[in-house]
């Protein structure tokens, strides 16, 4: 089969790889389509990346061949399924660090999804693949495993209703969070330097947004200059923090949601202290956000689908990275 290879250095091409083959309790997928993810740019801009690897985890494809014992689906089928599952059994499970498991860290799909087919291994069978109904589309689909980190995150960040959230990036995932935090009954400030970018998050229920002076003011408004309960950020990197903690009030909230390799600290420990500000991250999500953004998605409770801007075929991924990367691209969606 074909699959898109990564071996370091930029270098990033579609070339023959054996085509996975399954076994008990597992699932083959013939992909019809995976979402790029930022971390997967992440991971290409890493120097400590393995290489060569297959990138790609927010697939959705046709179930091509089922293992004994599969009862979930069968072949035809259309189906979505998460990289990584918990054991949920662990320390870790039984306390919500379902992330942080060792089953977790060690699970993935083989290759990966930027490959014409990928096996699914039996615990994301059992915990992590959904069928896809008729009427959502497989653009929409890949948006499950996404929203669930988002959904994640939100709780995480402990957002009640009346609160003001301020979302810094409004790529496709900070579209995902102005409808959630929606949901969850927050005033909801963007913050981008791309207008259409913000128009989009407007359209999408954001009280408000735009640069970071305009986000800025705007939340001091909403507050009556009291400062954002939280900050989500989803792009900007750690030189956002300092901005972060000056937009946020006593006893707020900086939620990182988008980390990278080299991300340090700019803030002084003092600061947190005697403002008694909370960090806190997401890393990837659990079954039960993939379960409740699967159930969000085929309700048709939030829009996924003006968030595609582009779509590439698997020879052309490092164009689409390419896209991402100049902020061009909201979200790119790969066909094999
Ligand atoms: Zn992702
Ligand atoms: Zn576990």
């Amino acid at each position: 089969m074909k699959a898109a290879v990564y071996r370091g250095g930029g270098r990033l091409a579609a070339e023959d790889w054996p085509t996975p083959s399954i076994g008990d309790g597992e699932v083959l997928l013939r992909l019809t389509g995976c979402g790029l993810c930022g971390s997967d740019i992440g991971k290409i801009v890493d120097p400590a990346t393995k290489v060569p690897v297959i990138l790609g985890h927010e697939v959705v494809g046709e179930v091509t061949a089922v293992g004994a014992g599969v009862s979930s689906c069968a072949v035809g089928d259309r189906v979505v399924a998460a990289h990584h599952v918990p054991c949920g059994d662990c320390h870790y499970c039984r306390r919500g660090s379902e992330s942080m498991c060792a089953a977790f860290k060690t699970s993935n799909l083989d290759p990966g999804g930027f490959a014409e087919y990928v096996r699914v291994p039996a615990p994301n069978v059992r915990h992590a693949m959904f069928r896809v109904p008729p009427h959502v589309g497989d653009e929409a689909a890949s948006f499950v495993e996404p929203l669930a980190c988002c959904l994640r995150a939100v709780r995480r960040a402990r957002i009640e209703p009346g609160d003001t959230t301020v979302v810094v990036g409004l790529g496709s995932i900070g579209c995902l969070f102005v409808q959630l935090l929606k949901r969850a009954g927050a005033w909801v400030v963007g913050c981008d330097t791309v207008r259409d970018r913000v128009a989009l998050a407007g359209r999408l229920g954001a009280d408000a947004g735009g640069p970071p002076e305009v986000a800025a003011l705007a939340q001091q408004k909403l507050t009556a200059g009291r400062g954002a309960d939280q900050v989500i950020l989803t792009g900007g990197g750690a030189e956002a923090l300092p901005w972060a903690t000056e937009v946020l009030r006593d006893g707020g909230t900086i939620h990182y949601f988008a980390g990278g390799g080299g991300d340090a600290l700019p803030l002084p420990l003092e600061t947190l202290y005697h403002r008694e500000l909370t960090i806190t991250t997401t890393y990837s999500s659990s079954p039960s956000d993939l379960a409740e953004a699967f159930r969000l998605i085929a309700g048709g409770d939030v829009e996924v689908g003006r968030l595609v801007t582009h779509r590439v075929p698997l020879e052309s991924l490092a164009e689409g990275v390419d896209l991402m990367r100049r902020r061009e691209a909201l979200k790119v969606y790969v066909t094999p």
